[in-house]
């Protein structure tokens, strides 16, 4: 990447968020709010409207940490650290996230060359749905190397299952460790053979806990899981906040080094016999983008589950013939 370090010198680290819709601005809000970039440039189809959320998140400056926000273009991208891909076509989810490959992979083959041709040095980080499909296609279009494209993935349905968890276990979730990996959609799978609380197994834990250790309810908790998005969406007709703090935790661990561990969408090569598609799963993340995939020991139904999602996503992915 490179950028960083001497931006650091100049003007600290530089963001690109390309869609001015409810993710991309609340995320560029909730960037702001954490003082993580000193640049963020937004960028849209509807320059109008990219203008009206630059000029309102401006206005919040002087209760927030100091920063350059602008409307920006594709040259902006030139400098940028990491390009947060949240656009969309606008189109309804009809049956599932997937519906939606056909019509954003249009909007990626018009928008992933432009970054491209302005930086080859940042990072990717997608977000738009399907999710594992289009964190694909911007591998493909942009001709990055892997460790650079990255989908914000299952850090969301992550961050769910650990919020329904640690209400069920009375905990505080940051002490609950429990993945979701494979599609960022219907098809996702709970790793609950290694979820556990201080390093101690859910089986083990919840008698200390005092609550019935119960593998119906665990179940429920994750059908509530996988069906949030639809929830919240009949609800409230999207999400937002959530995903934009889950992105924001992706740069963090980025433009600070961190090392961290978090299960985003990437490029597989045999990870429990499963290559050549994106998907999530646990990796370390530094400002390199993935320092490095972690192989889970799971078990015989996860091993299943997680090849049968990976089996889904590929079949999508080859239909776009990328
Ligand atoms: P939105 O409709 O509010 O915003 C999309 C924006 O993209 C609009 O401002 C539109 O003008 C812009 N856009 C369309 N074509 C463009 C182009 N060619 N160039 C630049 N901008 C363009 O949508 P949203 O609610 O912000 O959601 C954005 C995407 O994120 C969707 O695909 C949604 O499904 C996805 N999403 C993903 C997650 C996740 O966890 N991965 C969670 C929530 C939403």
């Amino acid at each position: 990447m490179g950028s960083i370090l001497s931006n650091q010198e100049s003007h600290g680290p530089k963001i690109v968020v390309v869609g001015a819709g409810f993710v991309g601005t609340t995320f560029a809000y909730s960037l702001l709010i954490h003082g993580l970039a000193s640049q963020i440039v937004i960028i849209d189809v509807d320059r109008e409207r990219a203008e009206g959320e630059v000029m309102d998140l401006n206005h919040g400056m002087p209760f927030a940490f100091p920063a350059k926000i602008w409307a920006g273009d594709y040259a902006d991208c030139r400098d940028a650290d990491i390009v947060v891909i949240a656009v969309d076509r606008g189109q309804k989810i009809v049956q599932s996230r997937l519906d939606l490959a056909e019509g954003n992979l249009q909007i990626f083959k018009q928008i992933v060359p432009d970054i491209a041709k302005y930086n080859r040095e940042c990072i990717l980080l997608v977000v738009s749905n399907p999710l594992d499909v289009m964190t694909y296609a911007a591998l493909k279009l942009s001709g990055f190397p892997a460790n650079r494209v990255i989908g914000s993935g299952t850090l969301l349905d992550t961050a769910r299952l650990r919020y329904l968890l640690g209400e069920h276990l009375q905990v505080d979730p940051r002490n609950v460790h429990a993945y979701i990996i494979g599609e960022h959609g219907d098809s996702e799978v709970p790793v609950w053979s290694l979820a556990n609380v201080a390093g101690i197994r859910l089986k083990d834990y919840c008698p200390i806990c005092k609550v019935p250790y119960d593998t119906k309810a665990f179940n429920d908790l994750f059908l509530k899981v996988k069906n949030a998005g639809y929830e919240i969406i009949k609800r409230k007709g999207r999400t937002n906040y959530a995903v934009a703090l889950s992105l924001t935790k992706i740069v963090e661990s980025i433009i600070r080094d961190e090392n961290a561990i978090v299960t985003v969408s990437c490029l597989l090569k045999n990870y429990h016999g499963v290559s050549d598609i994106c998907l999530s799963v646990p990796v370390i993340l530094n400002r390199t983008g993935v320092k490095e995939i972690i192989t889970l020991p799971l078990d015989e139904k996860e091993t299943a589950d997680f090849q049968k999602s990976a089996a889904i996503i590929k079949k999508v992915t080859d239909s776009l013939n990328l």
